[in-house]
């Protein structure tokens, strides 16, 4: 009889648990160790005296590329997660106060741009088809995608993409030839906030992420995105997957050119063919691996920005706020450069909020909300002097400030408990280098495609990577792709 071949998963992020179910589905004996009492990772719960809030995704975004996962995995998206067909996707709140509902609706999306600026729903119609034109164009030759050499990447076609991608023009730059007013520019570029990234520095290709959100809409699973990690759960158990929590791996056992398995932090050696790393990539190479040149080439890259976020039980559903809210505030270009250039927080930050009770009522008690805030932040810099402190009761002044503007005058009666979490409990809890959630690595050109850390280590050729560090990128429609490609590599590899 023909012996499967074993591997272990370092972490049971969204990237691990699928990837451990490709594998086993291929025949492997899977056992993943889990440093944490529960699965997830970012993509994790909070549950407290009936309320529910997201740990960090909250907004299932490029369904396409979910449902092309879901149904590698034999899984059906629509009918696993009967997710909601959010509209609008988010209201936005500007500084001056007005309001913006994004929408997918023809009608309503019109009459609000031309509103604002005559003539604009031509140009937002010409911003968001091209935008949507740099997703598939990257979807098919930069993210959807195994690099296995490097003349896959350096090749007379991939120039011909960086030039059709605009690489070269600041996105900030290349709205203004769409939209004149400064709102409208906010509102199509704020995005790359969502891969931790400060749109002022970043290229026009960005524009994919609200040409995408136009094109394919936003969904929220009933029950939270917790709800993919359950299910993936649900699927690893049923194939066999040994799930192992409270289980910190403190070592990868290496062997010439080889890894043999894992040391746990009790002491306990495990042994396997494969060990794929779901843990932050520049996590694994710092504290799992021997030392070695890569830590100084990994120190030396972009890495995305962190969130404070605040996770408030409410007994009160404020009309003002839709599902996902988002405050741009002013000055807003400051803001931007006090989160990416001082590692900081500005007096008067843009941020998120949250409050999914509107369209799941299982997320809260009756007419209560739970809501979360989640407000950018500079990641941890050990050079930059940073009282976490200090910048949360800042961000929470500002964003209670700013509800209270927005007519919620009285939040603050009407919250029964809080909790915060910083970059520091970020960086604790799932090992996120430097705390940036977003990442860790940013997504900067020099760090998407094949210049991306590679799924597999150059020298350990049986130890393989998965998450958001690692190519494609990250948020959670890319770490599911990550765990595809990866899993057809490792089938590839070792068949
Ligand atoms: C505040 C916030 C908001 C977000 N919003 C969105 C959103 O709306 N939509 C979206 O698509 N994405 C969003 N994201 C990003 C998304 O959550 C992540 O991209 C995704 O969950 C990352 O999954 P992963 O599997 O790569 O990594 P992780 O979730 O980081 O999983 C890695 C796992 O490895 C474990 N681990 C680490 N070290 C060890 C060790 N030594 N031993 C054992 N286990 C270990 C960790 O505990 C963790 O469980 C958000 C993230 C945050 C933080």
């Amino acid at each position: 009889m023909e012996q499967r071949l074993k591997a272990i998963i370092i972490g049971s992020g969204v990237a691990g648990l699928a990837t451990a179910v490709f594998l086993a589905k291929n025949g492997y004996q899977i056992e993943i160790f889990e440093k944490n009492s529960a699965a997830g990772g970012r993509c994790g719960k909070i549950e407290r005296e009936g309320h529910r809030f997201d740990l960090g995704a909250t907004i299932l975004l490029m369904p396409s590329i979910y449902r092309n996962v879901f149904s590698a995995m034999g899984l059906d998206l629509d009918m696993e997660l009967e997710p909601v067909t959010l509209n609008p996707l988010y209201k936005l709140y500007f500084g001056d106060g007005s309001s913006f509902n994004y929408s997918r609706s023809e009608e309503k999306m019109k009459s609000q741009l031309e509103g604002i600026e005559p003539g604009s729903w031509k140009a937002y119609n010409k911003y968001v088809n091209e935008g949507y034109g740099f997703f598939n164009m990257a979807m098919n030759q930069l993210l959807n995608k195994n690099f296995y050499h490097l003349f896959q990447f350096i090749n007379f076609k991939s120039l011909v993409m960086l030039f059709k991608l605009k690489v070269w023009i600041k996105h900030t730059d290349y709205v203004k030839r769409f939209f004149h007013d400064e709102r409208l520019q906010k509102a199509f570029t704020f995005q790359n906030i969502y891969v931790g990234q400060n749109p002022y520095k970043q290229p026009a290709f960005f524009s994919m992420l609200p040409g995408a959100e136009i094109f394919e809409g936003a969904l929220y699973p009933k029950g939270g995105m917790n709800k993919i990690v359950e299910r993936f759960l649900k699927l690893a158990e049923h194939l066999d997957v040994k799930i192992h929590f409270d289980q910190e791996v403190e070592k990868i056992i290496v062997k010439g050119k080889n890894v043999s398995g894992i040391l746990l932090k009790s002491g306990t050696e495990k042994y396997a063919d494969i060990v794929i790393a779901n843990a932050d990539l520049p996590y694994v190479y710092k504290n799992l691996l021997p030392k070695s040149k890569k830590i100084k080439i990994l120190n030396r890259k972009e890495y995305s920005c962190s969130a404070i976020c605040f996770h408030w039980a409410v007994d009160k559903v404020y009309p003002q706020l839709e599902q996902h809210t988002i405050f741009l505030n002013e000055p807003y270009k400051e803001g931007m450069e006090m989160i990416f250039n001082q590692k900081s927080l500005s007096e008067n930050p843009s941020f998120y909020v949250h409050s999914p009770v509107r369209n799941d009522k299982s997320s809260a008690p009756e007419n209560n909300d739970s809501i979360s805030v989640i407000v950018p932040v500079g990641h941890i810099d050990d050079k930059k002097d940073q009282d976490w402190e200090q910048l949360k009761k800042r961000a929470r002044k500002a964003v209670v400030a700013r509800l209270i503007e927005a007519g919620l005058d009285d939040i603050e009666e009407h919250i029964k408990f809080e909790m915060c979490i910083t970059p520091e409990n970020f960086e604790n809890y799932c090992n996120i280098t430097h705390g940036s959630v977003f990442g860790s690595l940013s997504h900067t050109i020099f760090q998407m495609g094949y210049f991306r850390p590679h799924n597999r280590h150059a020298k350990y050729k049986n130890l393989y990577f998965a998450g958001g560090s690692t190519q494609p990128g990250n948020g959670v429609p890319l770490v599911l792709l990550s765990a595809k490609l990866t899993s057809e590599r490792i089938i590839k590899e070792n068949s």
